[in-house]
C-alpha cells in the first residue's frame, strides 16, 4: 500500500482482476440468422467453407490482356457476374473487362481503361501494365479452409459483412446473459407521477437497463424497492431465481437505510465492497443463490462509472466475450484539474484535436450527482490513483466514451 492509498479500498485493478477469476460463461448456445445476430457472441470458431473471391478478377474497369505486345484485338468482355465464356486468350487477345468480372484464361494483367484506347476492335496501350497488374486473386482475401473468426468474437456489422461474404447463412452463439435490475430508495417516484415531499425521479434504472442491454444483456426491470430489509430480501430472491447477474443501485453506502449489503450477506456473499475509485466508492460485488450480485451506488453519475467499468467486465465475462482493451490516450490537460490523491479518478471531460495533439479538460461540475456534466462529456479524464492535482499543460489520460456510453454514433 502506497502512502496515498486509502484503507480498506480496493484498487479497480485488483477488483478487475477478481472479477476475472470468478465469473465465468453462462450455459447454453443458440443458432441464429446473421440478421438476429448482431451483438451477439460467437460460441465456435468460423472456418472459411470457400475462397474469397472465389476467381482471379478484375480490380478496375478495363481490358484483360495476353502477355505483353503492343496492340491487342478485342474478343469479347467480361462484366461482374458475367464471365466470359469464349476459349482461353491468345497472344494479341483481350477482352474488354469490368471490376469484379472474373478473369478469361488466358489473360494475365488488366490495364485500365484511361491508358488504353480503343479503335475499332484493336486496342492500344500507352503504358503497358506489368503481369498480374490490377488483378485480385482467387484467395487473395480468405482461403477456404482457414479460421475466419474465433469463438468470443462479438459480432457487429464489418463481422456480420464478413461472414456474408462467405456465404455463412446462421451462426451459433452464446445465450445471453439475463440481468435483474431495481433500484432502491424510499426517495425515488417513477416518471410521470407528481414528486412528493423529498422525493427525486428514479434516474438510475433507465440508465442501468439501456447500458446493461447496449453490453449484450436481456435485461428484466424489476423497477424499484423501498428501504425496507424484508421487502429488499424479497425482491433480491425474486431476481436471483430469474437472472445470471442481479444489478442494484443504491442501498450500499455506510447510511441508515443502506439494507443491501446486509442482505446480500444473509442471503450469500459479498465479495468487494467499497474500490479506491472516484465515483463509485461504494460499489459492491458478491454471489447469491443462483446468481451474480452487483450493488452499484446510488449517486447516478457513480452508478453509470461503476456500471460501465466494473459491470461491463462482469457482463462480458458472462457472455463469453474475448477481452478487449479500453482505448486510452495521452492527452495535455488544457486547464488545472482538482484532484485528492487515494483514489484513481473518473472525471467527465471532453477531449479535442488541437494542432499541438490531443488535449482535454474536466468539465466543472464533477459532483456524483451531476448527469448533466455526463451528457455534455466526451471521455473520461482517468487520473491515477496516487496522483494529486493537475496543473494545465501536464500530460493526463483520456477514455473517450465507447459505443456503450454514447447517445449517436
Ligand atoms: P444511496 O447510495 O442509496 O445512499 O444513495 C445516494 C444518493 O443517490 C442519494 O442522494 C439518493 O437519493 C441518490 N439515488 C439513489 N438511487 C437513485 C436513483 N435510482 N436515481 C436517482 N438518484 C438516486
Ligand atoms: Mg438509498
Amino acid at each position: 500500500m502506497s502512502l496515498c492509498d486509502q484503507p480498506g479500498l480496493t484498487p479497480l485493478e485488483q477488483a478487475l482482476a477478481h472479477l476475472a477469476e470468478r465469473v465465468s460463461v453462462v450455459a447454453g448456445v443458440e443458432k441464429l440468422t446473421l440478421l438476429h445476430a448482431d451483438g451477439r457472441v460467437l460460441s465456435e470458431d468460423i472456418v472459411s467453407p470457400v475462397d474469397v473471391p472465389p476467381t482471379d478478377n478484375s480490380a478496375m474497369d478495363g481490358f484483360a490482356l495476353h502477355g505483353e505486345g503492343s496492340s491487342w484485338n478485342v474478343v469479347g468482355e467480361a462484366l461482374a457476374g458475367h464471365p466470359y465464356m469464349g476459349p482461353p486468350l491468345q497472344p494479341g487477345q483481350c477482352i474488354r473487362i469490368m471490376t469484379g468480372a472474373s478473369l478469361p484464361k488466358g489473360a494475365d494483367r488488366v490495364v485500365m481503361q484511361e491508358y488504353a484506347e480503343l479503335q475499332d476492335a484493336t486496342l492500344q496501350v500507352q503504358q503497358i501494365p506489368g503481369s498480374g497488374d490490377n488483378i485480385r486473386r482467387q484467395a487473395g482475401d480468405i482461403r477456404q479452409g482457414s479460421k475466419l473468426l474465433t469463438a468470443g468474437t462479438r459480432l457487429g456489422p464489418a463481422e456480420l459483412g464478413l461472414l456474408a461474404s462467405v456465404g455463412v447463412t446462421h451462426v451459433s452463439v452464446i445465450r445471453r446473459p439475463v440481468a435483474a435490475v431495481f433500484s432502491t430508495g424510499d426517495e425515488l417516484a417513477e416518471a410521470g407521477q407528481q414528486l412528493g415531499a423529498g422525493q427525486i425521479y428514479d434516474s438510475n434504472a433507465i440508465m442501468v437497463v439501456t447500458l446493461l442491454q447496449r453490453m449484450g444483456c436481456e435485461v428484466l426491470n424489476l423497477g424499484r424497492v423501498a428501504d425496507d430489509e424484508a421487502a429488499l430480501q424479497q425482491l433480491l430472491a425474486e431476481a436471483d431465481l430469474k437472472a445470471d447477474l442481479v444489478v442494484t443501485s443504491g442501498g450500499v453506502s455506510v447510511g441508515e437505510a443502506d439494507y443491501t449489503r446486509r442482505v446480500v450477506e444473509a442471503m450469500g456473499e459479498l465479495e468487494l465492497w467499497r474500490l479506491a475509485i472516484k465515483p463509485g466508492k461504494p460499489f459492491a460485488f458478491g454471489r447469491l443463490q443462483n446468481s451474480w450480485f452487483m450493488g452499484l451506488p446510488g449517486n447516478p453519475v457513480s452508478a453509470l462509472v461503476t456500471l460501465h467499468q466494473l459491470g461491463a467486465e462482469v457482463v462480458r465475462l458472462l457472455s463469453g466475450a474475448s477481452p478487449h482493451e479500453r482505448v486510452r490516450l495521452p492527452a495535455t490537460a488544457a486547464e488545472d484539474i482538482v484532484k485528492t490523491p487515494g483514489r484513481l479518478d473518473f472525471q467527465r471531460g471532453v477531449y479535442w484535436l488541437s494542432a499541438d495533439g490531443v488535449q482535454a479538460k474536466a468539465l466543472p461540475r464533477q459532483n456524483s450527482q451531476v448527469l448533466s456534466a455526463v451528457a455534455e462529456a466526451n471521455c473520461y479524464i482517468v487520473l491515477e490513483q496516487e496522483r494529486g492535482s493537475v496543473i494545465a499543460g501536464e500530460t493526463i489520460v483520456v477514455e473517450p466514451f465507447d459505443g456503450s456510453l454514447r447517445g449517436m454514433c
